[in-house]
């Protein structure tokens, strides 16, 4: 995949140009519609001074939330433009419509050192359907398109693949680069062991992108809800614990076609699912989870052992939590796996963390900057190493 970026394009391609960015601020809003986080905000600063200093005039596209084609207030970019004027230190102009002829008129007349926050893409139903028409709408907002949403580069959608029909040059931007850079790295092992672990919740969406990890990893570790999965297709009672039944037929197949790789934990920390309570909270051995709890967090023991595994690798990918970290009581098992990931990469490791919630897991746990790399992108980065393309790349212009 490649294709070419930001720092390809020529000055001149860039001088007084209006440089329209696809950015990923799906960031999450407190209770009061204040951004509550700005990682990826400012990971897209380097791409907005890049563009600055060569005297090109960024115009921000992004989606937020899942509006599913109409106007939704609390979904609104507007709290994100003050952030970014913050982060940036230039003044951050805000236009509630998309692809209007208000946005047009604006991208037109953005000064130097300005930027152009428009509203939700996924306020417009052609967005998630690729509209062309929207797309071409899009196109009218720039003389250059550069794609820096990483998390968002395997959708194919009208501000992420279509409007790159209507715009060139159409480039990478220095995210998308540093992403697919540090990803590469987790396509072509050159250290072994490569160690996979899987965690969370989000079971159906990535079950079906595990096979390419189980092929290419020598040791895939499951957690969190992901292993209350298994442990149901196993046959073992998981009380009430979060199971997806609809990826059981999926996690069985898995498990006869009886992959040394796999390894689920042995014991688990149980608690009444409602309070989630860490006082109330016990250790069962796996499959033993009584009928009326829940499992909460990989057990002490499942936590040695995955800490030993990691800190042995050469390689590591983890995507998602051992556990319900953000309650107290039901971190020990993410946090464990955190630090192994940190003291093998201290041990010359290549370690990359790609979700969401992970990536707030490795920061709550002090250790972002302790590992080779965190990913912005969860399901992205997810499905560029399972299949080594992204719909959102493939459409850039070839280097
Ligand atoms: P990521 O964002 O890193 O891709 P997911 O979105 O798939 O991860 O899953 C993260 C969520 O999974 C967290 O909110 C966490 O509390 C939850 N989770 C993890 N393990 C369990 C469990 N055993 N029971 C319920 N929720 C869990
Ligand atoms: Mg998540």
């Amino acid at each position: 995949m490649r294709r070419r970026s930001l720092a390809d394009l020529a000055p001149a391609e860039l001088d007084g140009r209006r440089v329209l960015i696809r950015v990923d601020y799906n960031v999450p809003l407190s209770g009061d519609g204040a951004v509550a986080d700005v990682t990826r905000i400012r990971a897209t600063l380097p791409t907005l001074l890049h563009v600055m200093e060569r005297g090109g005039r960024p115009v921000l596209l992004s989606h937020l939330g899942r509006p599913k084609g109409t106007i939704m207030p609390s979904m609104s970019l507007r709290p994100v433009a003050p952030v970014l004027a913050d982060e940036l230190g230039v003044p951050v102009r805000f236009v509630p419509s998309t692809d209007t002829d208000e946005a047009v008129e604006a991208s037109c007349d953005i000064g130097r050192d300005e930027v152009l926050l428009l509203e939700n893409t996924r306020f417009l139903a052609g967005e998630t359907t690729n509209d062309p028409a929207l797309a071409e709408r899009f196109a009218r907002l720039g003389d250059v398109f550069v794609n820096d949403a990483f998390g968002s580069t395997h959708r194919a959608h009208a501000s992420v693949v279509g409007v790159t029909e209507f715009l060139k040059p159409s480039v990478a931007g220095l995210l998308v680069q540093r992403e697919l850079q540090a990803l590469s790295g987790l396509r072509e092992i050159s250290r072994r062991p490569f160690v996979v672990i899987f965690g969370g919740a989000k079971i159906g969406d990535k079950i079906g992108l595990m096979e390419a990890f189980l092929e290419r990893a020598d040791t895939v570790l499951i957690g969190g809800a992901m292993a209350n999965t298994f442990l149901a297709a196993a046959g073992a009672s998981t009380g009430r614990s979060l199971v997806e039944r609809d990826a059981i037929p999926v996690a069985e197949r898995f498990l006869t076609s009886g992959d040394r790789k796999l390894v689920l934990p042995t014991d688990l920390v149980v608690a009444d699912l409602e309070a989630a309570d860490a006082g109330s909270a016990k250790v069962v051995a796996a499959g033993e989870v009584p009928p009326d709890l829940a499992a909460l967090d990989i057990g002490p023991e499942s936590q040695g052992a995955f800490a030993e595994v990691v800190r042995g690798a050469g390689t590591v990918f983890w995507n998602g939590p051992m556990g319900l970290f953000e309650k107290p009581g039901f971190d020990a098992g993410t946090v464990a796996v955190a630090v192994a990931t940190a003291e093998c990469t201290a041990a010359g490791g290549f370690t990359v963390i790609g979700g969401g919630d992970s990536a707030a897991a490795i920061r709550q746990a002090g250790l972002s900057e302790a590992v080779s790399h965190v990913s912005t992108g969860g399901g992205a980065s997810l499905e560029y190493l399972a299949d080594g393309s992204l719909p959102g790349i493939e459409a850039l212009d070839p280097a």
